[in-house]
């Protein structure tokens, strides 16, 4: 064995992994990369077919990034924020405030916003103060805790010292929820095979169902060879379940302070995409029952979930819906909720803000969020939060060229394209039994194995069927991991057409070689 891989097998202890598994085989060791090709220590070479678990923009090694890291070290790593302000982290909250407002176009836009879609009037808050911190449960344990002061601050104005004791403020997520590791951000998370066994350690949060077509109760439609959002027969039985868990906490007399959710898919719960308009829904709703909008945008942000309206099918029988104005400029829209004219008041950023580059996230939200943490020194209403490398200057730096590159036209064709060549090329999985259902979002594609298509019977989670599926899938160059039976392609936006195929391909492949021949 390699001396590097038999260091790792004494020393390292690998997250999300049985280590009783990893230590039976000699790991896979990465020395480089280039573009979505990653490099063994063996000469092997790989397709990065998951930007390495969801980080990587636009490819490894990239020359612009690696420039403007390189120029930020000459001058400083980093210097603390706790009490100094630095040169990247203020251009960077700068540039994002621009981007995370909707029909700003990339222009800052500090007024509050009213949409009008949808016949309702939403007032739609701007965000424009940035919160920096280290990853994507940081990013969301800073809005958890936000939300909960903001709230708690509001609903104790003017009430009686014993009564302010009772403010509770609740949080209601979605089923199958992942927000994160930490456990503020475990506590919103609704994956019982990873968060169960830490009850003991969390506070109480609400879930409630999350539009999951294909294995929908309420979706009455036979399986076809077509994405379940497309075919579904139902009558948004889901979105009513939003309402009336909003109306039955409102008669509790403690409304839910926040809904905290993934916009347009979410992720660790499986790949689950939203059909169009749901998200739009369940959010008015949300402010309707004065809920705080809480989006996790840390695996949707930056560009993730496209830019054709075919990354969110409408069902085909006709929706009386229709999308907000700004869907128009969906060309520049780099987050998952601008595609459906939604405007939260916490964005949660974290994983590709620096390309992928290094860890950094960022929590923006509204003025009357950072007003309420205003005031004398002794009236101790700072927010007592933050961490050592927060606002760090490298991850700054890295994070203002991915953006430039980001609103570039080279960017914006680069990921037309792929999110083109992959829906084409995913078509050809169909003929495959074992494949139930596959579903894209932009350059997000999940696809679930099931016993067969014809039952969507799903696979028992220890016959290990996404694990040995990616295992094959390994051995043919290309490199993902499984959400339980659901094989994940997140490619790099550099992804040439050739490299779509071959991850495409190697699906294909490898559910053949596991399941037996056509
Ligand atoms: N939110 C979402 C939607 C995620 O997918 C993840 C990570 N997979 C997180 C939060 C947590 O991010 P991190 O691993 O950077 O802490």
């Amino acid at each position: 064995m390699n001396k590097l891989a038999q260091l790792d097998h004494q020393f390292v202890w690998h997250p999300f992994t049985q280590m009783c598994d990893w230590l039976k085989r000699e790991p896979v060791v990465i020395v480089a990369g280039k573009g979505a090709v990653l490099h063994g220590i063996r000469g092997r070479e790989y397709l990065d077919a998951n930007s390495s678990i969801w980080t990587n923009l636009h490819g490894h090694n990239h020359p612009k990034i690696n420039a403007e890291i390189q120029q930020q070290l000459k001058k400083i790593a980093h210097s603390s924020a706790l009490g100094l302000a630095n040169e990247p982290a203020s251009l960077l909250a700068e540039r994002l405030v621009r981007l995370a407002n909707l029909g700003s176009g990339g222009r800052a836009s500090s007024r509050a916003q009213t949409s009008k879609n949808h016949g309702s009037s939403v007032a739609s808050p701007s965000l424009n103060k940035v919160f920096f911190s280290d990853d994507g449960s940081t990013a969301l344990e800073v809005a958890l805790k936000l939300a909960y002061e903001f709230t708690r601050r509001a609903r104790s104005a003017g009430v009686s010292p014993a009564s302010r004791a009772k403010v509770q403020p609740r949080f209601l997520s979605l089923a199958g929820a992942y927000h994160g590791d930490t456990v503020g951000a475990v506590s919103l998370g609704h994956i019982d095979l990873f968060h169960k066994s830490y009850s003991g350690l969390l506070f109480k949060t609400d879930k409630v169902m999350s539009p999951y077509c294909y294995r929908c109760p309420f979706n009455r439609a036979k399986p076809e060879r077509a994405d379940a959002r497309e075919y579904r027969k139902c009558d948004w039985e889901c979105a009513g379940l939003v309402e009336k868990k909003f109306a039955m906490q409102g008669r509790k007399g403690n409304p839910y302070a926040a809904f905290v959710f993934e916009p347009l898919i979410q992720g660790a719960a499986g790949m689950i995409p939203q059909p169009r308009g749901w998200l739009r829904r369940v959010t008015e709703i949300a402010r309707r029952h004065g809920a705080l909008l809480i989006a996790d945008e840390v695996m949707t942000g930056f560009g993730r979930t496209g830019q054709r309206s075919a990354g969110v099918p409408p069902a085909r029988r006709k929706e009386k819906f229709s999308l907000a104005p700004d869907r128009r400029d969906a060309c520049a829209t780099l987050f998952a909720c601008h595609h459906e004219g939604v405007q939260p008041d916490f964005l949660c950023l974290a994983k590709s803000l620096t390309g992928g580059y290094l860890p950094m996230a960022a929590t923006l939200t509204t003025q009357k969020v950072f007003d309420a943490f205003l005031g004398e020194y002794d009236e101790f209403k700072t927010f007592f939060h933050g961490h050592g490398y927060t606002a760090n200057q490298l991850g700054a730096a890295a994070a203002l060229a991915s953006l430039e590159i980001l609103r570039g036209k080279p960017s914006i064709r680069a990921r037309q394209n792929l999110e083109k060549n992959l829906h084409d090329e995913l078509q050809t999985l169909w003929s495959l039994p074992n494949v139930g259902d596959i579903r894209q979002v932009g350059l997000i594609a999940g696809v679930e194995l099931v016993r067969d298509w014809r039952t969507r019977e799903p696979f028992d989670l220890r016959e290990r069927a996404g694990i040995r599926v990616c295992e094959a899938m390994a051995r043919r160059g290309v490199l993902t991991r499984p959400i339980g039976n659901v094989i994940v392609l997140m490619p790099p936006y550099c992804t040439m057409p050739v490299q779509a195929r071959k991850m495409v391909r190697a699906v294909f492949d490898s559910v053949r070689d596991i399941f037996g021949k056509l």
